[in-house]
């Protein structure tokens, strides 16, 4: 495996890829590496001949600072854990070689910016917009892994690249979760052994309100996951949500799509944890 801090350094590794003929995977991630995003690394490695991993926490889309302080990090770990599943060349970028000069753009993404995570957490997406397109117009990879975990964002990449006219194929990848369901993410690390003793049961919720959804209506479902979340103590719901899978707007009957998601923001002390189940 290749280690390259520089743009330049990554777009000469990416090009002798491309004059050996390689396909070219693409897995970007914030580090603090676990079995979710190694499983992008391993899916990448089974259809490209090339993976690059970026390995980046981007300040811009942190709006709150603390949180972008508190963020895990832990490059030699997670240098060592892309090797193993499989990567060929990790990016490591600086701030200052990311973003040169102050990143100015600002995407239409519609109501998809506007709703859930958008509505909480104001200007993220377009901060995950400006360093996806930095990272894709960087890498030119033939196809991006992307968890479903991040569900949202992940209706936000693909608006990116119909907006940026990439031609890039987006793999979207199911959410890998402990043993006790509660679903992988870097900011587990920051619970409390109290907190993550109850976050499982915000996945065990959600899947219960999926078994129920047949006898339910989509308002009863809603309250049934507010309610049964902020009944356990040290839970605290931000929002929850049933909508339509693509356009990401709130859904007032089940019929209303084929694949209604039910996505929740909770807070577990000061840490936020996010996660979604789809109904289908
Ligand atoms: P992050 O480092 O949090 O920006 O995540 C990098 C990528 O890993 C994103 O595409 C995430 O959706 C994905 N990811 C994070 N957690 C999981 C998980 N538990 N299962 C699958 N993919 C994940």
């Amino acid at each position: 495996m290749i280690k390259v801090n520089s743009v330049r350094a990554l777009q000469q590794a990416v090009a002798e890829a491309r004059n050996e003929r390689k396909t070219i995977g693409f897995v970007p991630t914030m580090g603090a590496l676990h079995n979710g995003h190694i499983s992008l690394v391993e899916r990448a490695k089974e259809e490209s001949s090339f993976v690059v991993v970026s390995l980046f926490v981007n300040p811009t889309q942190f709006n709150n600072l603390s949180d972008l302080d508190s963020y895990p990090r832990d490059e030699q770990r997670d240098a060592e854990l892309v090797m193993s599943a499989g990567c060929d060349l990790l990016f490591i970028p600086s701030v200052e070689e990311m973003y040169p000069e102050p990143d100015s753009r600002i995407f239409d993404f519609g109501t998809l910016n506007s709703v859930l995570e958008g509505e909480f957490r104001p200007g993220h997406f377009n901060g995950v917009g400006q360093v996806v397109s930095k990272l894709f117009d960087m890498v030119i990879p033939d196809r991006a892994y992307f968890g479903q975990k991040d569900f949202q964002q992940l209706a936000v990449i693909k608006r990116l690249v119909e907006l940026c006219r990439y031609d890039i194929d987006i793999i979207s990848c199911k959410t890998v979760r402990e043993d006790d369901g509660l679903a992988m993410s870097s900011r587990n690390l920051l619970l409390t052994p109290e907190h993550r003793a109850v976050a499982p049961s915000i996945y065990k919720i959600l899947s219960e309100v999926r078994s129920k959804s047949g006898t339910i209506t989509v308002q009863e479902a809603k309250h049934f996951v507010i309610e049964s979340i902020n009944a356990i103590p040290l839970l605290d719901v931000e929002y929850f949500d049933i909508v339509d899978d693509k356009t990401l707007v709130s859904l007032e009957s089940w019929s209303e799509c084929d694949t209604p998601v039910g996505t929740v923001a909770v807070f577990a002390g000061d840490v936020r944890l996010i996660d979604n189940i789809l109904f289908n």
